[in-house]
């Protein structure tokens, strides 16, 4: 197996500027969470002097219609944070939509394929939730390789029977990593995740095959997202090395929370960015309360994310997870 890219190697390939990215998943619109993200991603790139790309991750084009993007692309103008290349800027911009790419994802997929690296998963929801795939603390599951084990009599004669799923092939190794803002990361798949999914059942490209994938191709050098994709890290660095891609450096962010601790969602409509928008009709006062919450300011006042890029300080970004207060939000 070809080894890690050397880290040395792979900062001479870096340009200095750094190429950062917007990735939204138009599933919804945008909220206060989304667009947290979304600032400190332009900002870590803006400050260093660097470029914002945006990729619109609308792989399951079912869940994703595109007048959702379109209305996520007209809120981040609003609010400020322009992109310097992507979709909605000209020529050349379907290019970043995830559901526009799926002969490139083939491409990687079939390398994959021929080198062996990957197998048919036939294992239905229900099975994998059986008892013997042990949960995670966190929910998730940790596959236990069962379909890695067919002979291949056993899987032709699955294949006549259901459309699998693909997955690749872990190792029993640590993987680690420096994070941005969190440090030192270790992982070890084996134990993690196990065999992850690179190509769904319904024939659409994996999260981690899709990105992995699109961060090279488009030359982005710098991921700034939020906390809940540290652990998707080790499972896209496995990949750049599989597939012999250079990997971005990588920092997460906390995540925005309702006040039981959980990460904002759909259910929060009120903190939807179309909502704030016209309650306050002015993006000032919710980039102020973004660079607040993210540690830019003292209290919350008006600003526009140029203004804030001129005193910002990563570190004083805070590590745990951050509690939206309600009481400074409009009609409370
Ligand atoms: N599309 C993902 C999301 O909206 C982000 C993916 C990433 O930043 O790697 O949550």
């Amino acid at each position: 197996m070809t080894p890690l890219p050397d880290e040395n190697a792979t900062r001479k390939n870096k340009i200095n500027a750094p190429r950062g990215r917007f990735a939204p998943t138009p599933s919804g619109f945008l909220h206060l969470g989304n667009v947290f993200c979304s600032l400190l991603a332009w900002l870590y790139a803006k400050s260093g002097g660097g470029k914002i790309i945006l990729r619109i991750e609308d792989l399951d084009a079912q869940r994703c219609p595109r007048a959702n993007a379109d209305a996520l692309a007209r809120d981040l103008e609003w609010l400020g944070l322009f992109w310097d290349e992507g979709a909605y800027s000209g020529v050349g911009s379907e290019n970043y939509f995830q559901s526009r790419r799926s002969a490139i994802y083939e491409k990687y997929f079939n390398k994959l394929t021929q080198e062996k690296l990957i197998y048919p998963c036939f294992c239905s929801r229900a099975e994998l939730h059986a008892a013997e795939a042990p949960h995670l603390s966190d929910g998730r599951v940790l596959y236990s390789g069962v379909c890695r084990r067919l002979t291949e009599a056993e899987r032709q004669s699955k294949m006549q029977q259901r459309r699998p799923a693909y997955r690749v092939k872990v190792q029993d190794e640590t993987i680690s990593f420096t994070d941005g803002h969190y440090g030192e990361q270790s992982y070890n798949l084996a134990h993690e995740s196990g065999d992850f999914i690179v190509r769904r059942s319904d024939g659409v490209f994996a999260y981690q095959l899709a990105v992995t994938v699109d961060d090279a191709l488009m030359g982005v050098t710098q991921v700034v997202r939020g906390s809940d994709l540290l652990s998707s890290t080790p499972m896209q660095l496995y990949l750049y090395r599989l597939l012999g891609l250079t990997p971005p450096d990588f920092c997460h962010i906390p995540l925005l929370t309702d006040p039981d601790g959980r990460r904002l969602a759909k259910r929060d409509g009120d903190l939807e960015i179309g909502v704030l928008r016209r309650q306050y009709g002015d993006p000032r006062p919710i980039v102020g309360l973004l660079a607040y919450l993210a540690g830019q300011l003292p209290k919350p006042e008006p600003i526009s994310a140029q203004e804030l890029l001129a005193f910002f300080d990563p570190a004083k970004i805070p590590m745990h997870n951050i509690v939206v207060p309600r009481e400074l939000l409009p009609g409370s």
